[in-house]
């Protein structure tokens, strides 16, 4: 079967020459593809009945394979999806009031990163995903969007894996997101771990889109606990290539900090995020954490946070809380996979028993 999402349009043109098919049939089936956004080749009403079996007999409009749905109580939909060889990997999409659509898109199955507060993490590295396995999970979401009459307006690219890792699948699937898809680059953001060597290339690929660095901890020490890449790219350079990136680009960029209860959340680690950010065009995500099954951490409690938030003010420093969404369905980073494997691969009873868990 042919993938026609991995096709570009000349491959699709050159395809349907070689079927015997007239010029205009490429522009016709993109159409539908692309801006239509349909599921199925029967709704392709434009083209002949002939042509659609062939295209049902010979190609597909995708290839991931849903295996789990959930719908949580705010409208957070979290899919799994099987891939062609089995492994499994994870999308949501966000609905907020304000008409935004937002997919997070895995790109990778696993990680190879080891942060020990996240569930792909704790799961090791599978391996790469195709940049047509990352565009499509956004083009799912389109699809049915445009179904009911909606439209996909954000992607970020926060689900499974670390995207500077697999970094030129991640770039092509951006450029097709904007190319193919019509989202616009300041609507697309990309998120990593503080990979340095590709923050320094993200900065010189001349995009709008908007990076977000998984920051977490002030303290090399702190931070290398909690995300042991730190160990290989510490803070001073991350923040040396932070500097670098909002100088080239102009851009404002994003920190993420998961709070943990009595670990990233003191008024010592708020003052030394605070110095840390001193000049830098920037905002500060805080998201209490999503509690894991190999992570004994807790999300901190709300005075706390409003504290770590005031202090950085302080500091002129803009932090926001994001709400966790989707709390009820496991929507999580690598939460929902690790519930299901676990489901169909009980853990020996030894360890199901244990009190502590
Ligand atoms: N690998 C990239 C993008 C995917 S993770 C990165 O690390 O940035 C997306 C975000 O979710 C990261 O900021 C990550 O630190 C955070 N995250 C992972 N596990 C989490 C958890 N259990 N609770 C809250 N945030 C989590
Ligand atoms: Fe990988 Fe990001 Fe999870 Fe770290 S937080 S293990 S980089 S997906």
């Amino acid at each position: 079967m042919i993938d026609l999402y991995a096709l570009s349009v000349d491959k699709l043109g050159e395809m349907l020459a070689q079927w015997g098919e007239p010029g205009f049939r490429t522009k016709q089936l993109w159409d539908w593809m692309y801006n239509q956004r349909v599921a199925s080749f029967d709704a392709m009403m434009n083209l002949p009945k002939s042509l659609r079996d062939r295209l049902s007999a010979e190609t597909t409009l995708g290839v991931l394979e849903l295996d789990t749905e959930r719908t949580s109580q705010d409208g957070t939909i979290k899919r799994l999806y099987k891939l062609p060889d089995g492994q499994l990997i994870e999308s949501v999409l966000m609905e907020y009031d304000d008409e935004r659509r937002t997919a997070c898109i895995s790109t990778q199955a696993g990680c190879a990163m080891g942060c020990v507060f996240c569930a792909t993490g704790q799961m090791g590295f599978a391996r790469h995903l195709t940049s047509t396995e990352i565009f499509e999970q956004a083009m799912y979401f389109a699809r049915d969007l445009e179904a009911e009459g909606n439209r996909l307006s954000n992607v970020v690219l926060m689900g499974m894996g670390e995207p500077f890792h697999n970094y030129d699948a991640s770039l092509e699937a951006i450029r097709r997101l904007m190319s193919d898809l019509g989202i616009g680059a300041r609507h697309i953001t990309i998120s990593t771990v503080g990979l340095v060597p590709m923050i320094k290339r993200f900065a010189d690929e001349g995009l709008q889109v908007k990076l977000a660095v998984s920051l977490h901890a002030a303290t090399d020490d702190e931070r290398s606990a909690l995300l042991p890449i730190n160990k290989k790219y510490s803070l001073q350079d991350l923040i040396a290539a932070c500097h670098e990136y909002v100088e080239k680009t102009g851009r404002r960029m994003t920190f993420e900090w998961t709070l943990i209860q009595g670990e990233n959340d003191t008024a010592v680690q708020a003052h030394t995020l605070g110095r840390l950010l001193n000049g830098l065009h920037c905002h500060v995500n805080v998201i209490p954490l999503n509690p894991t099954g190999g992570f004994m951490g807790t999300p901190s409690a709300s005075g706390r946070i409003d504290a770590f938030v005031n202090t950085l003010s302080e500091y002129g420093i803009p932090a926001t809380v994001r709400i966790r969404r989707g709390i009820d369905i496991a929507a999580g980073c690598g939460q929902l996979k690790s519930e299901v494997t676990r489901r169909e691969r009980p853990r020996p009873v030894q360890e199901d028993s244990d009190p502590a868990r």
